[in-house]
């Protein structure tokens, strides 16, 4: 790891700086914690979301605390919202790097009624009808979740819903009994759009051979959304730790002892919101639960009107493609477009400037008009996908008071709100009333079958995943 010293650490009433310098190879199956104190990502959000807030500051001494979080993204500050303003539990998270220095400071802030990352039609092969409908009940509640959440947090909102367009016809018949099957099984309101209606009221993606849009989907800034949920917790007496990575967890007489540089700290409960950057040696129930995959992210320099005509860009709603390893892109507030996608396998590679080349020429692909518009951010982030394609929110040993929610897929803007919320019923003992499948079960381990029949990731790590990368890029692009 390049770690280089860059500013000493401050003591609350201050955001706690950087002890060490962004690492980009930062790799979650390599090392074994990911990182102490490194600096954030140079990510749009990051860049325009303002100073950070005040925090904690890192843990200086041993400690006991009632309920650990660990790790400081949506997840784990969410959970510690809900803690507070539901079960009058006030939380300690505890942060490896700066707060919210993984996903969540990184993603495509794309808030899309989602859990996992299978297809509604999906659901029912698996689980049947009525868990179908239940689980679709949980993301539209998990929306609501989410509005309430950022009604009072400025984090730009670019509601309306989410437009998933076709990037070839072939795939135009499949999506067209997807929303079928949305409308009439889920009863959601869900539209086919030919490509011409894409093209002209929506927006001149030159793939689009016509689109779904649904009803829910917001766009956020996300390092704002971020910041808001610190300012959040920390109102509600949360205490948020940022440079205390948990180096070592022992559990005796029922009491967990999370070993940190600055201290020990005991607590009686332990949720873990470590997503993509949950290490292999964190804890023994995690262990091979995850597959972390890379996604990269690009945003321009601002659009000017023109080039905004040039594209047709009458829409500021989400947007994603039909690939397996698909796009997610729109204009931003301030006009700029970002777009995102898969990036390298390894850590050790991310950094090569050939993943970065690679969504240029995808935006150039669908947008002629902003050939060689300049870059002015990029990066990447490691996103924790479930073997199983669905998330896990649970506690894996009921002798033990650890519980997790890990596993969204890259599907986590707005269900970490929920996970959250439903993390917090069961560090409060009312995991019980959790009847869904993602509240009853371990994470699983990999299972080829299940990834084969769902044609998403492989289980096989690295490897497999090299190979399915190729077998999914002949597949959306050109058998
Ligand atoms: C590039 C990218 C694009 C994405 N785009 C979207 C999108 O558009 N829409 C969508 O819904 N989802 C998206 N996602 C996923 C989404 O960002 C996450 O699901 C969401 O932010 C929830 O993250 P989290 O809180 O669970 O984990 P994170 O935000 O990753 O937080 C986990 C934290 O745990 C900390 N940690 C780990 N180990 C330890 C330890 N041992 N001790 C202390 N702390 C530790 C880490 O430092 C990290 O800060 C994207 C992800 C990436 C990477």
């Amino acid at each position: 790891m390049s770690a280089t010293a860059t500013a000493a650490p401050q003591t609350a009433g201050h955001a706690t700086a950087s002890l060490r310098a962004y690492d980009p190879a930062y790799d979650p199956l390599v090392s074994s914690t990911p990182g102490h104190g490194t600096d954030y990502a140079p990510t749009y959000w990051i860049g325009t979301a303002g100073p950070p807030p005040e925090d904690d500051g890192p843990v200086v001494s041993d400690m006991d605390v009632d309920v650990a979080i660990i790790g400081s993204g949506f997840t784990g500050l969410t959970a510690a919202i809900f803690l507070a303003q539901e079960h009058g539990i006030k939380a300690t998270v505890l942060e490896a790097n700066r707060s919210s220095w993984g996903c969540s400071t990184r993603n495509g802030g794309q808030a899309q009624c989602a859990s996992g990352r299978l297809k509604r039609s999906q659901w029912i092969t698996r689980y049947g009808l009525d868990t179908a409908l239940a689980l679709h009940r949980e993301c539209l509640e998990g929306m609501e979740t989410f509005k309430a959440l950022i009604k009072d947090i400025d984090c730009e909102p670019q509601p309306g819903g989410h437009l998933y367009i076709a990037h070839r016809p072939k795939v135009m018949p499949t999506l067209a009994k997807e929303v079928e099957c949305l409308r009439e099984v889920f009863k959601y309101d869900a539209r086919l759009l030919d490509a011409e209606t894409v093209k002209r009221e929506w927006v001149d993606d030159r793939e689009a051979a016509g689109a779904m849009h649904e009803p829910e989907g917001i766009g956020i800034h996300a390092g704002k959304l971020a910041f808001g949920y610190l300012k959040k917790a920390r109102a509600l007496g949360v205490k948020v730790h940022p440079a205390s990575p948990v180096q070592g967890w022992e559990t005796r007489n029922g009491v967990h002892h999370l070993r940190t540089p600055g201290g020990t700290v005991r607590a009686r409960a332990v949720g873990v919101a470590t997503g993509g950057y949950t290490s292999q040696t964190l804890h023994g129930e995690l262990k091979n639960r995850l597959l972390p995959i890379l996604s990269n992210s690009i945003v321009t320099r601002p659009l000017t009107q023109s080039e905004i005509d040039a594209c047709n860009f009458r829409t500021r709603q989400v947007l994603t493609d039909t690939r397996v390893l698909r796009h997610y892109y729109r204009l931003l507030p301030d006009n700029r477009l970002q777009i995102g996608s898969r990036s390298a396998i390894t850590g050790r590679d991310a950094p090569q400037k050939k993943y970065e080349q690679f969504l240029v020429n995808d935006l150039q692909r669908k947008f002629p008009a902003l050939a060689g518009i300049p870059i002015e951010y990029s990066w990447w982030g490691w996103v924790d996908v479930a073997h199983d394609m669905m998330p896990r929110i649970f506690q894996p040993d009921p002798s033990q008071s650890l519980y997790y929610a890990l596993g969204y897929g890259g599907n986590g803007v707005m269900y970490s709100a929920q996970a959250g919320r439903r993390l917090a019923q069961w560090i409060a003992g009312q995991g019980a009333s959790l009847q869904l499948p993602i509240f009853r079960s371990k994470l699983p381990f990999p299972n080829i079958r299940e990834m084969v029949v769902s044609e998403h990731f492989a289980p096989f790590r690295r490897f497999g995943q090299w190979f399915l990368y190729r077998w999914y890029y002949l597949n959306d692009e050109i058998l």
